[in-house]
């Protein structure tokens, strides 16, 4: 298989240790689960995927455990959510400005003991210029969108399909 593509884009996840960014990103770049008690130690992962007639590559930084690691935090730990607004201010005062950021709301599946709701991490995410999706990295929901929104987000602002 070619390995060619048209652009890179870079990624970097970010979120408290435990919310699942390593399980995310094996979901994404190899279509499968793993469950584990603890957090999964991966730090790197890549996937090409074709977009408005281009191949895109993503090349995804885990920040495995580091206070700052795409934005992510759980439905099911309101800290997790709170945290989110540190890392922002972060990255709006070191970040380059043109920044693309999604924020991923994970373990959907646990819906039934959810305490952040669809309302309020919307709310965040529309305030601070966010895509916004709520994703299940265990059952596979939504994991292929959050990555390729973001892509197609990058793709737009950029007008890469001038070139
Ligand atoms: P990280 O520290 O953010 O990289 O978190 P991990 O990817 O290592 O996941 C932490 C824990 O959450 C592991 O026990 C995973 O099995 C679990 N986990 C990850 N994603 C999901 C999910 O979508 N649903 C559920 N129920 N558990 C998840
Ligand atoms: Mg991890």
């Amino acid at each position: 298989m070619s390995q060619q593509y048209d652009y890179l884009f870079k990624y970097i996840s970010v979120g408290d240790s435990g919310v699942g960014k390593s399980c995310l990103l094996l979901r994404f770049t190899n279509q499968e689960y793993t469950a584990t008690e603890t957090t999964i130690g991966i730090e790197f992962g890549s996937s090409i995927v074709d977009l408005r007639n281009k191949r895109i590559k993503l090349q995804i930084w885990d920040t495995a455990g580091q206070e700052r690691s795409y934005w992510m935090f759980i439905i099911t730990r309101r800290e997790s959510f709170m945290h989110v607004k540190n890392w922002l201010e972060d990255v709006m005062t070191h970040g380059h400005e043109e920044i693309k950021i999604i924020l991923v709301a994970n373990k959907s599946d646990l819906d039934s003991v959810r305490q952040v709701s669809t309302e309020e991490g919307a709310d965040f995410a529309k305030k601070h210029n966010m895509i916004y999706l709520e994703t299940s990295a265990r059952q596979g929901q939504n994991v292929d969108q959050a990555f390729t929104k973001l892509a197609e987000n990058i793709f737009d602002t950029f007008n890469l399909s001038r070139n």
